[in-house]
């Protein structure tokens, strides 16, 4: 077994281990074709952890992913653990997980495919070509900094959340935009208010300093309001977005909107150690158990591990291109309009694992 990348497997709650389900499908598939490749691990999260040991987080589970190089996981979440006690509510399982496994930066796609163009919040001609990545500082800003809290002072009460950036916490942000830019368009743009705000006009300071160091990446800064408009204006400008955490929080929600659905995105969480590759979307209850989750969000996020952690950008860009193909083809899952009889979420990640089998073996493909 040595030798093989160690993946933890978290399916989470309501649709999350059926889409998880689909993404080791796919990868399953790509070891079919190229050997075997990866040890699975499973372990329980969330409210089916809480079900089976009253805890969102089991030590079992932070073991495995303690071992593991990548955890792939599903969503946690769901109305039947809405009463607990908010630190034994499923969501502290995801984030005790982000915070130990001390994963730094986010990373979100934003990509239009041609064949679902038409479900973009904006006009076709406005989206068609959008390709971006949104690199979000995880771990520091406003969602940490003390003080915070809600204070009485003069008989009146005030509310207090405070930005802090240190150096070293943008810098290693900075880097891995300006690593993800070359493997791209090489193009990042900072996202601050150094206008305003002291630890923004830090930020711009740090990123324009590591920004020598890749000088065949181009560099651009940008004000959060003038990047929020220009987003809607012109999204395909976009390469790389790196920005601060509230700040890649907000402008992430607004390019998923580009895209149309919400079942189509993946999402990164990278550290130095580990990462963690999971879809957008939640456990949406009202749709679990039923086979009917799209589970191209989940595939995607695999695909993402592939290029990430595995390094193996080729294979990674062969799922992304199993996915637009089967799309071309018009199937569709019932979250995305259609002219044909909607596809069960298993059938979805039969046809990409399928068409993914299909690239790796023809031969056009090559591994580097
Ligand atoms: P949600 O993303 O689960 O669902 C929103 C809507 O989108 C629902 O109508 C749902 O059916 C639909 N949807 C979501 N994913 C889909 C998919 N793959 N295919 C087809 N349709 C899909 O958000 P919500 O309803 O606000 O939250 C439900 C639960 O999920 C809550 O308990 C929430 O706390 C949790 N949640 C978890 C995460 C996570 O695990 N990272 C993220 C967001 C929400």
């Amino acid at each position: 077994m040595q030798g093989l990348f160690r993946v933890a497997v978290l399916p989470g709650d309501g649709i999350g281990p059926e889409v998880t389900a689909q993404a080791v499908k796919v990868l399953k598939a790509i070891e079919e074709v190229l050997g075997p490749m990866f040890r699975f691990q499973t372990g329980l999260i969330g409210g089916a952890a809480l079900d089976a040991t009253a805890v969102p987080l089991p030590a079992e589970t932070i073991s495995i992913c303690n071992n593991a190089q990548a955890i792939l996981l599903g969503a946690v979440g769901g109305p039947q653990w809405d009463n607990k006690r908010p630190e034994l509510r499923p969501e502290q399982g995801l984030l005790q997980l982000r915070q130990r496994q001390e994963l730094y930066v986010n990373l979100r796609p934003a990509k239009v495919l041609d064949s679902l163009v038409n479900l973009s919040a904006l006009k076709p001609h406005l989206v068609r070509g959008t390709d971006l990545v949104i690199v979000r500082e995880l771990l520091g800003g406003i969602y940490f900094g003390n003080p915070r809290g809600i204070f009485s002072k003069n008989g009146e009460r005030m509310g207090i959340n405070t930005e802090v950036y240190r150096e070293h916490e943008v810098e290693r942000v900075a880097h891995r935009a300006f690593q993800l830019a070359r493997l791209r368009r090489r193009k990042v743009t900072s996202v601050d208010k150094a206008n305003i705000l002291e630890s923004s006009r830090l930020w711009r300071e740090v990123v324009t300093r590591i920004a020598r160091m890749y000088p065949d990446v181009e560099l651009k800064h940008l004000y959060v309001d003038s990047c929020a408009m220009q987003l809607i204006e012109r999204p395909t400008s976009f390469d790389v977005i790196l920005t601060t955490n509230m700040f890649g929080d907000i402008l992430s929600d607004e390019a998923a909107m580009l895209t149309g659905s919400i079942g189509l995105l993946p999402s990164a969480s990278l550290g130095e150690r580990t990462a963690l590759y999971e879809p957008v979307h939640g456990s949406a209850p009202d749709i679990a158990g039923r086979n009917r989750a799209n589970p191209i969000a989940a595939i995607a996020s695999a695909a993402l591990m592939l290029r990430y952690s595995l390094r193996m950008e080729a294979v990674g860009a062969a799922v992304e291109t199993a996915i637009e193909k089967v799309m071309k083809r018009g199937a569709r899952t019932s979250d995305l309009p259609g002219k044909n009889r909607p596809v069960t979420t298993s059938r979805m990640g039969d046809l990409i694992a399928a068409e993914t089998k299909k690239i790796l073996k023809s031969s056009k493909f090559r591994l580097q």
